[in-house]
């Protein structure tokens, strides 16, 4: 089974990439993550794309895209968290997964209204180590792995100013790809404003 999941920053995409992985056994391909790492080993891409994401822009596609093919050649069942983020990069991956004679089976879109979409980014905090993320209104924070509580961060681009640019730059180049994957038949819409476990129920419903 493979397995995008779209949705605007802080749509909690993150929070149920973990559970899904484990329950459905997928490869998890967070393109965020990737870059993170890639920055904290001071590797080329990771220069190249720091300066985009500290501003709250999209690392350029090709870039992207030849990272992430890279990636999905080997796997059986990947679950893309992150990726597409444009019609570009989108095309790039049905092209790639036609050679493959693979197909996406599910895309599933984290609905959530931009108002409580800024609270939660504004509020998140995130481990360092294992990428598993909090908000400041938690009461306690542990992370599975073990991490410490100097692991967590709060995300550059998680700061008031490249929120709003986040947002922006969602709504004028992801937000097209609803319409792209609605025409596939692909779209599955996900009511995100609720907790994690009912989130979680809803996704099940659909993959089950
Ligand atoms: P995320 O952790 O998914 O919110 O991604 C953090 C940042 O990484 C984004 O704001 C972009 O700057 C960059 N990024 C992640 N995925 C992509 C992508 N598919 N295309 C372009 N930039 C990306």
């Amino acid at each position: 089974m493979n397995i995008i999941l779209l949705g605007p920053p802080g749509s909690g995409k993150g929070t149920q990439s973990q559970k899904l992985v484990e329950k459905y056994k997928l490869s998890h391909i967070s393109t965020g993550d990737i870059l993170r790492s890639q920055i904290a080993n001071k590797s080329d891409l990771g220069s190249k794309a720091k300066n985009y994401m500290e501003k709250g822009e999209l690392v350029p596609d090709n870039l992207i895209i030849e990272m992430v093919l890279k990636t999905t050649e080997s796997i059986e069942s990947i679950l893309l968290d992150g990726f597409p983020r444009t019609i570009n990069q989108a095309l790039s991956l049905e092209k790639e997964m036609n050679i493959l004679e693979k197909e996406i089976d599910h895309v599933l879109y984290f609905d959530v209204p931009f108002e409580d979409l800024i609270n939660r980014l504004s509020k998140r905090i995130s481990c360092k180590n294992c990428s598993k993320t909090f908000s400041k209104d938690d009461k306690e924070y542990f992370c599975i792995d073990g991490c410490s509580f100097q692991d967590l961060y709060q995300r550059e681009d998680d700061k008031p100013s490249a929120i709003s640019k986040r947002m922006d730059t969602y709504k004028e180049l992801t937000e097209p790809l609803l319409e792209f994957y609605k025409t596939k038949d692909l779209l599955k819409k996900i009511n995100a404003n609720a907790s994690i476990v009912e989130v979680s129920l809803e996704i099940d419903k659909i993959l089950q």
